[in-house]
């Protein structure tokens, strides 16, 4: 069991771990983290034997829920015969290569190829350098700033982190590369809750022009934005936005760079956002939902015309990670893509529980304090504000959502915060009856909210 000393393991943890996106000094003195030790479906168990509902599916990776046997099976096995080897020096692995081909039938049939790695940020990183190395082999080297956006999310390594527009990470050490710039997020709730939808897409997607034309296109390099932002705070696109940016960036010979880190694989009810929504990026980039989070595992899927650029790189392309198409990763990865196309998942995020889930949501939206509900497949939002009528937020804040997420976690359900929207995409497994028990225990947790608000409901 966790003792030791007479510390608990979360004790333990707190003295000799630092944790990702945490406070860590509030951690050590609440005792530590919570120590979650099993997981089966959509539920988690911690050390003390809660039971958890893990309405963020981990870190909305773990789309096929918890304690898939077949997974295990396939990783042992693959340990077994071939636990490693690199992918540099003219050498690939069986399921390295079946990986690369799969994923080349999967996304839109411009994007062939796939360079690995294993995470959402080494592939947006990589995204960065081989365009910039791209613009450099079409004779056009000065074309290396990068566009993208306020309260984008591409990752904590310097240069995906410097393409994102997460101003506390910006804060720490973050800032200083140079060539990185950034436009307003189309964040109509906040921006453009008093337009009509079509104006406030035109409005947010001219910002991109505006930013090109102010740095001139021949110095910009490409666009990288998600579909749906996610950790800025499920940012959903106006209709015709995306569409748009993307015109924006043919016009200008701007490369396209669309982050689905988040997007790919089924969470939005296709098995990629560009599908989706009718895009053809330059570049695509995949992790989270590729190995549903089994092992770390990204891919960045390169344009025809891009990779044979790439591909004619002088001396080889130098570019890549030890881990780059880890046999176990990838043979992981490809059982995943077989149980989500066995069972038909991605269909029943699209036909059945994603409608499903986005309706029972949305029911939240009459309580005074729900200012607006954001749901596409298991992707959903609810945004708190503290005066309806006059559109008014919290302030400061961050406080509410904070407080509700901790109410959900007492009462059994996982989701997250992000100023005053709460998070939730659960694995694709999730029934009808767990749905139900996320919307009415965040109807529980509103409801006591709003009673230490003193905000009464409407009848
Ligand atoms: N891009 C997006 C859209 C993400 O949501 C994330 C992670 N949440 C990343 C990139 C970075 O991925 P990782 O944490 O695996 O580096």
């Amino acid at each position: 069991m966790s003792e030791t000393d007479g510390r608990t393991l979360g004790q333990r943890d707190a003295a000799h771990h630092l944790h990702p996106f945490t406070d860590n000094r509030e951690l050590a003195a609440a005792g530590g983290a919570t120590v979650i030790e099993r997981g089966e479906g959509c539920y988690l168990w911690d050390d003390q034997g809660h039971r958890y509902l893990d309405a963020l599916a981990g870190l909305w990776c773990v789309n096929v829920g918890y304690g898939r046997r077949e997974l295990a099976d396939v990783a042992a096995e693959q340990m077994q015969r071939l636990a490693y080897y690199n992918t540099f020096f003219n050498t690939t692995t069986g399921p390295t290569a079946e990986l690369a081909e799969t994923l080349a039938e999967l996304m839109p049939g411009h994007l062939n190829t796939a360079l690995f790695a294993n995470s959402g940020s080494e592939v947006c990183d990589s995204a960065i350098r081989l365009a910039r190395y791209y613009w450099q082999q079409k004779g056009k080297p000065q074309k290396r700033i990068v566009i993208g956006r306020e309260e984008g999310y591409h990752g904590s390594t310097l240069a995906a982190l410097s393409a994102g527009g997460i101003g506390a990470m910006h804060a720490q050490g973050g800032t200083g590369l140079p060539d990185f710039a950034h436009i307003e997020a189309p964040y109509r709730f906040l921006l453009g809750h008093d337009m009509p939808e079509a104006a406030f897409a035109a409005q947010a997607a001219r910002a991109l022009e505006s930013k090109i034309e102010e740095l001139g296109a021949e110095n910009v390099a490409l666009f990288i934005c998600e579909p749906i932002q996610g950790a800025g705070g499920l940012i959903f696109p106006p209709e015709g936005y995306l569409a748009e940016v993307q015109n924006i960036c043919q016009r200008h010979d701007v490369l396209f760079v669309l982050d689905e880190v988040i997007s790919a694989f089924g969470r939005l009810g296709a098995w990629s956002a560009a599908e989706l929504f009718g895009l053809s990026p330059d570049f695509m980039t995949l992790a989270k939902g590729l190995s549903s989070g089994y092992q770390p595992i990204s891919a960045l899927m390169v344009s025809d015309p891009i990779a044979e650029v790439l591909r004619d790189a002088e001396g080889g392309l130098a570019h890549g990670f030890t881990y780059s198409g880890h046999p176990v990763a990838a043979a992981v990865a490809l059982e995943n893509l077989a149980i989500l196309k066995r069972e038909k998942l991605v269909e029943r995020v699209r036909e059945e529980i994603g409608p499903y889930f986005c309706e029972t949501l949305k029911r939240l939206e009459t309580r005074p304090l729900v200012g607006e509900v954001r749901g596409l497949g298991l992707l959903g939002a609810v945004e708190l504000i503290q005066d309806k009528a006059a559109h008014r937020l919290f302030d400061p804040p961050g406080v509410v959502a904070a407080v509700c997420r901790e109410n959900l976690k007492a009462r059994g359900i996982i989701v997250r915060a992000v100023r005053d929207t709460l998070l939730i995409a659960p694995p694709f497994v999730v029934t009808r009856e767990q749905v139900d028990d996320i919307v009415d225990t965040l109807e529980a947790a509103l409801e006591d909210i709003s009673r230490e608000l003193g905000i009464i409901a409407e009848e």
